[in-house]
């Protein structure tokens, strides 16, 4: 892609909406709301952001996203998940047979933390961003519980991968919207601009 200003859009079937906005024109790109199919076939890359995944799978197929966006995908438009939008990638979500995407060769645990931890942050040292380390915030979080080979881990803590990459897929277990960082949004604006 020429070096023009991508126009990335946000899923906003549910979830963080105007914080994907936010970092997104933080890190340079143009961010588009995408809730149709005709809105997700004039993007360059698309964030699955935080919610139920139950509910995002489910009106991804009542709203007849989820196959433009497996095509897209198979297509090559890379993909950005966090939280909800990570379980939704995976392959495999373990005990459930919910609606997915089902695009990166991982499979996750939900709501793995349990309701003592319902949510949590943490600093995460993830080298490919750079030296300084990344605060995350994590809310009813998923577990990466497998990662094939050919799933890069960008960053990890005791109980797993928590940000992962597998070519043009992008996946958070946490939620890089809600802080001012904006070193993931621009991983993927980079990923959108060389895929
Ligand atoms: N617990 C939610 C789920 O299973 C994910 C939570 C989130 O996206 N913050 O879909």
């Amino acid at each position: 892609m020429p070096d023009t200003t991508p126009r990335i859009g946000v899923l906003g079937l549910q979830g963080d909406v105007p914080e994907h906005f936010q970092a997104l024109e933080q890190a340079g790109a143009e961010p588009v709301l995408v809730k149709t199919a005709a809105a997700l076939e004039s993007v360059d890359g698309l964030i699955v952001p935080g919610g139920e995944s139950t509910t995002v799978g489910m009106l991804l197929e009542r709203f007849e996203l989820m196959e433009p966006l497996r095509r897209r995908v198979a297509d090559g438009m890379p993909l950005f998940g966090t939280c909800t939008g990570l379980i939704l990638m995976a392959k495999e979500i373990e005990g459930s047979r919910q609606p997915r995407i089902g695009c990166m060769d991982i499979a996750v645990r939900r709501n793995a933390y349990g309701r003592q931890v319902d949510s949590f942050e943490t600093e995460l040292a993830a080298p490919a961003l750079g030296e300084e380390p990344v605060r995350a915030v994590f809310i009813r979080a998923p577990q990466v519980t497998r990662a094939d080979p050919g799933v890069e881990i960008l960053a990890e803590t005791e109980a797993g991968p928590v940000l992962v990459r597998q070519g043009h897929l992008l996946g958070a277990a946490f939620h890089p919207e809600l802080t001012p960082d904006a070193r993931i949004h621009r991983l993927f604006v980079r990923m959108v601009k060389q895929p």
